[in-house]
């Protein structure tokens, strides 16, 4: 798929967001954001603790950077959610949401999913279709 300018600028808000990470591992950052047309509804990192993590349970305890951003978004909101990681080098890595933010991602009624794959590149999940 074509990636535009719209999709680079919703990459670079989620890449934003992951350096404000406070996971101790510096091995890699992960950031999420979800766009709404230009607006950048919310967007946060991956967190070792964070206030809504017991609300929402967490996997493997982290709050995937996913967690939170979907705990700010309402259910069924029309937009984007994009997700990068960014690896030691400074690569992007694969950040393809895991099966417990996916089925969350289902709940959430979230269609659109973008995310940074390994060697800088990047791809889109339909949620419909899985
Ligand atoms: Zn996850």
């Amino acid at each position: 798929m074509e990636f535009t300018g719209r999709h680079l600028r919703g990459f670079a808000y989620a890449r934003e967001a992951s350096y404000r990470s406070n996971f101790p591992f510096k091995r890699k950052r992960v950031g999420a954001a979800f766009i709404l047309g230009s607006r950048i509804i919310t967007a946060s990192n991956d967190m070792k603790t964070s206030p809504i993590a017991s609300k929402l349970g967490s996997f493997h305890g982290r709050m995937h950077a996913e967690m939170s951003v979907l705990a700010g978004i309402a259910d069924g909101s029309q937009g984007e959610l994009y997700v990068v990681r960014e690896k030691a080098n400074g690569k992007m890595g694969m950040a393809k949401p895991c099966a417990f933010c996916q089925s969350m991602l289902h709940e959430k009624n979230i269609r659109h999913v973008y995310f940074s794959t390994d060697d800088d590149g990047f791809d889109y999940l339909d949620m419909r279709t899985l």
